[in-house]
């Protein structure tokens, strides 16, 4: 691991543990943390269970289905859906098969972003499979616990929603709990909050979690309101909560729940106002996502390290839903094409075979990034499979040397596109 401009390896940090684990949030409620990649929970109800999220991994969730039923005896008496991203909704199938009438609460938007992406389905899911590791064999894949891969993993369709729930506060009570549900937009605009105020636990689905927070997703997608995000953490410490589950990170409770939720606002305000600023003191979207970081006392947080999301990668989104693609360099007006910059590097360097020798010894230096950028301009020039074997081996490298895992897929997939072509 090595650190890059803006990119922290903090090689000080484990992964947490990947194990599973039942953990007791309070009377008659079970966190089931490492069953899946995103943690869900059960809620022992009069006349059986209650569920929070159903996780993805169809082998475990059975398995925690089969402790359930000796945690909480009876039927299943409802579902509630934090948001629709698939980690929290696919494992519905093994609590709601054989089920008659169940319902199911989820936002009045459950899967908005799904919507935004209409038309887009072709670059999205290209980027999706990069980014997720859909395609790297099992052998070659990083394990991280904000991305686990399982061994017996059996796709699963997502559950949807039967009941909307309302915007602001809902109260319900489901055979016998007591809750309130919230809508408080977050990483998804359908993010669903869950509030037990009889035991003071609280689900805050993926408004934080064990990581810096994917303000910026590699495969794309709407701007994630940054502000927004992070008001919405805000709210979550308005709760007295005694325990807080999120859907990727350890249970947290008593007073750990306010710091680890007023460092986690923190980082993403400090993240959004320093690039404001930068952008008003005419700095550019390259300079500031080189030199932008968390302040020490919160970059060296765990749950702040880049396993998933990145400061970079947040600080361009920020900067491009502000202002747009245009960066404000008037160079970038009217730009050479691609193949007209790699004609003008060929000429520099003396001709395409010092540029490829240049690659070669930049690869040999392992100074991926160069490597990566002169592969580009060879490619611009009609390189062929030398040159992409190459950048190949460049992106490998630098997947071994970084620490977000959607970025180490991202890499590694593309890699593994050019040693097929
Ligand atoms: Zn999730």
């Amino acid at each position: 691991m090595k650190d890059y401009p803006g990119f922290h390896a903090l090689p000080q940090h484990g992964h947490q543990a990947l194990e599973q684990r039942r953990v007791e949030l309070g009377c008659g409620v079970w966190a089931f943390i490492g069953y899946s990649s995103s943690n869900f929970a059960a809620i022992a109800t009069r006349h059986g269970y209650l569920m929070i999220d159903t996780g993805d991994n169809i082998p475990l969730v059975r398995r925690a289905r089969e402790e359930i039923s000796t945690l909480a005896p009876g039927s299943l008496q409802g579902v509630i859906l934090t948001h629709s991203h698939p980690d929290h909704c696919c494992g519905g199938s093994v609590f709601l098969d054989g089920e008659a009438d169940v319902p199911v609460w989820g936002h009045h938007g459950f899967g908005a972003e799904s919507r935004d992406g209409k038309g887009l389905e072709k670059i999205l899911m290209k980027r999706t499979r990069r980014q997720f590791g859909f395609d790297i064999p099992t052998a070659r894949y990083t394990q991280n616990f904000m991305l686990p891969r399982f061994d017996k993993e059996i796709p699963a369709s997502p559950i949807k929603p039967n009941v909307p729930v309302a915007e602001g506060k809902t109260e319900l009570d489901v055979d016998g709990i007591r809750l309130e549900l919230y809508t408080i937009p977050t990483e998804s605009a359908d993010m669903l909050v869950v509030w037990l105020p009889e035991q003071r636990v609280l689900f805050g689905g993926d408004t934080a979690y064990g990581s810096f927070p994917n303000l910026y997703p590699l495969r794309g997608g709407a701007y994630r309101d940054v502000e927004r995000w992070a008001k919405g953490i805000r709210r979550l410490k308005e709760f007295p909560a005694r325990a807080l589950l999120c859907g990727h990170n350890l249970a947290l409770f008593e007073e750990e729940i306010p710091c680890f939720l007023e460092n986690y606002a923190q980082a993403l305000e400090y993240v959004y106002t320093a690039t404001i600023h930068g952008m008003n003191e005419g700095k550019s979207v390259d300079e500031l996502a080189a030199t932008i970081e968390l302040p020490d006392k919160l970059r060296t947080l765990s749950y702040l390290a880049e396993f998933y999301g990145a400061v970079p990668w947040s600080v361009r989104a920020i900067f491009a839903a502000k202002v747009g693609w245009f960066d404000g360099n008037p160079s970038a007006v009217i730009p050479l094409t691609p193949q007209e910059e790699a004609e003008r590097m060929a000429c520099l360097a003396g001709g395409e075979d010092k540029l490829l020798q240049a690659a070669r010894n930049a690869l040999a230096k392992e100074d991926w990034r160069w490597a990566c950028r002169l592969a580009d301009w060879l490619l611009a020039l009609g390189a062929g499979r030398e040159v992409r074997l190459l950048k190949a081996d460049a992106l490998e490298g630098l997947s071994r040397e970084i620490l977000p895992i959607t970025g180490i897929n991202y890499l590694l997939s593309c890699a593994l596109e050019l040693r097929a072509n």
